[in-house]
């Protein structure tokens, strides 16, 4: 009779063990990503990306409840895991590279076919900005997909497999996609868009060129 209660004294010990480890976890990642934030460099690349990772969706509800921006979660473990990766993706030959847009980007008008294994078909039609990059893409031989999701990205990882991937979307996507990727071992790099939303979002393509013909 008297083990009943000293079993579930042990449980709550134990749940107490946890929730301060987990509290001071969570310290220690927004200690870190402020750090990282205000100046601009990370001690432990690896180390903060797996911590940011495993306590990924308790921070973002901490930093809701704290009234901070969630998005900086993204863009931090989105920039830590460009600085790992970047060697790879600029050592890998540029025609091996394909570039993924977000379904966003494209214009409210777009007239392009949507295909379930090729993603939107653009025409070119110059509506915009991918028309132009897709012209220059094909030039020289680098694949450009619209991505009218996430589960297409994957389709579209899993036929190219060995490609090096240039990924361009919102910080809640990209770092998602990211940290797909990762787990497949494929070089990667990461562009933000510079207006999100759901329709007519941007990027800058100067930078998405850049990095696409970019090399060690
Ligand atoms: S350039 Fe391509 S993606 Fe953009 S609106 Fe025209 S067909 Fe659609």
């Amino acid at each position: 009779m008297n083990e009943l209660p000293s079993f579930f004294s042990v449980l709550g010990v134990i749940f107490v063990i946890i929730i301060i480890i987990l509290g001071i976890l969570l310290l220690i990642a927004t200690f870190l990503i402020f750090r990282m934030v205000r100046k601009k460099k990370i001690v432990f690349p690896k180390a903060t990306l797996f911590l940011l990772d495993v306590l990924y969706y308790p921070l973002k509800r901490l930093f809701v409840y704290s009234n901070i921006d969630k998005s900086v979660v993204d863009k931090v473990e989105i920039e830590i895991r460009n600085g790992i990766l970047k060697n790879e993706y600029f050592s890998s030959k540029i025609e091996d590279r394909i570039v993924v847009f977000p379904y966003c980007l494209r214009s409210i008008e777009c007239k392009a076919q949507v295909n379930p294994e090729l993603g939107v078909n653009c025409i070119k039609c110059g509506k915009c900005k991918i028309g132009n990059f897709k012209e220059m893409c094909d030039e020289n031989s680098i694949k450009v997909f619209i991505a009218p999701g996430g589960s297409f990205v994957k389709r579209v990882l899993k036929r190219h497999p060995h490609s090096s991937v240039l990924l361009i979307a919102c910080h809640a996507e990209l770092n998602e996609m990211m940290r797909i990727l990762s787990t497949k071992g494929m070089p990667q790099y990461g562009v933000l868009l510079k207006k999100t939303g759901c329709i007519e979002t941007d990027v800058d393509m100067e930078i998405v060129k850049e990095i696409l013909l970019g090399v060690n």
